[in-house]
């Protein structure tokens, strides 16, 4: 197949591990004979230093015409006055909102190898496969705010939380489709004995389900109790899907099952395939420039846009083995590695290759 992949790498270590993602995707194009076209664009700091915003038009232009989004992270010390009027982050709030992504979906799978240096105990963690389905654009982080003084010493703040049928219905319905090629275990969350948004979620996820998708197991849970249900049975879990800030909250919960932030992928994706793919760390920019960054966040957000948004599932599942032998033969970087046992970014990124080059030849 024929595809335009835009490239964001950002700030920080972003360019570090876009690069070794790249070469990744490179050697599935030559091992199973597709052609992808890269096409290189500023966000975030570096986008601001340049062009005095964090998404220049032409960045997005980039990304509208391409097939999908491989970005790196944006942000650092340079650029982080609160009171700043252009911050890198409205780099990537601009590109999901131009793009209308509103599903987040953030895989977590713990092996063996990975387990033991998980924060939790080897035998709880062992096995975990799930992915959190997080509603992207709505509720309470892009509803009416206000901020007022009621009194000289008194301040009043509020947040509106905002949704819609058919707000809940489309990243219910990605969640379902998702469960379908999985364990088929969909888990909502919400709080419905006390918020009404929450209430309407509840009735919108069941009546989709019941009608749509009565192939599927659903539970509903409240958010409180999955805070807690993350940490004692986290192998139940197949599929999540909840709202905006709940998400947000459980996807941190959820990464630190892996043990290291450098491990972890996201996809977000809207109508149609496109999607932008991105690890879940940020820039970190105490290690950028040291060649010590973890690279494999970035590697499994490419095989996420093969399976996403190109529909290359064995390609996908290639790199994600070939990450799979990397880490069971314990060449990792600083923030996996016993002492003194680290690989760099690159030598780790060239296990991956050569793994994936031989089953590709396999494939062939
Ligand atoms: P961070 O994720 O950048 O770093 C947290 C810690 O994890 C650091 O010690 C860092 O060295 C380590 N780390 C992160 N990714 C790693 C990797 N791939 N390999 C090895 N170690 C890794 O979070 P932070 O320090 O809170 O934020 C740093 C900057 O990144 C800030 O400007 C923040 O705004 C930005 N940020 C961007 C994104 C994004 O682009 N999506 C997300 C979070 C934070």
């Amino acid at each position: 197949m024929k595809a335009t992949i835009a490239l964001l790498p950002g700030d920080g270590i972003g360019p570090e591990v876009v690069a070794e993602a790249v070469r990744v995707l490179r050697a599935v194009a030559e091992g199973w004979h597709h052609t992808f076209e890269f096409s290189e664009a500023l966000i975030g700091g570096c986008a601001i230093d340049a062009h005095g915003t964090a998404l220049p038009a032409a960045t997005l232009a980039v990304c509208q015409s391409a097939d999908a989004v491989l970005l790196g992270a944006v942000g650092g010390p340079k650029w982080d006055d609160p009171r700043a009027a252009v911050r890198p982050e409205q780099g990537l709030l601009g590109i999901r909102k131009a793009l209308g992504l509103y599903a987040n979906l953030r895989p977590v799978t713990v092996t063996p190898a990975m387990a033991r240096r998980s924060p939790l105990r080897a035998e709880i963690v062992q096995g975990v496969d799930l992915v959190v389905v997080r509603e992207l654009t709505g509720g309470i982080y892009f509803g009416e705010k206000t901020s007022v003084y009621v009194r000289a010493d008194e301040e009043r703040a509020t947040d509106t939380c905002v949704y819609t049928t058919s707000e809940i219905a489309r990243v219910v319905r990605r969640a379902c489709d998702l469960a379908r090629t999985r364990r088929g275990v969909v888990t909502s969350v919400d709080k419905a004995n006390v918020l009404e948004t929450s209430r309407l979620w509840r009735r919108v996820t069941s009546a989709i389900v019941a009608s749509e998708y009565p192939d599927l197991k659903l539970e509903h849970i409240l958010v409180d109790a999955c805070a807690m249900h993350l940490l004692r049975r986290p192998t139940d879990f197949d599929v999540i899907v909840t709202e905006n800030m709940f998400g947000d909250i459980l996807t941190d919960e959820a990464s630190m099952l892996a043990g290291s932030l450098g491990l972890l992928p996201s996809a977000s994706l809207g109508e149609g395939t496109r999607g932008l793919y991105e690890p879940i760390h940020g820039s970190a920019p105490d290690i950028a420039g040291q060649g010590s960054a973890n690279p494999l966040a970035t590697i499994l957000s490419a095989a996420l846009l093969l399976r996403y948004s190109l529909g290359l599932e064995d390609e996908a599942r290639a790199v994600e083995e070939a990450v799979g032998v990397t880490l069971a033969a314990g060449i990792v970087t600083a923030d996996l590695a016993e002492p003194g046992a680290a690989s760099s970014t690159t030598v780790v990124a060239d296990a991956v290759l050569t793994a994936l080059r031989h089953l590709a030849t396999i494939a062939a």
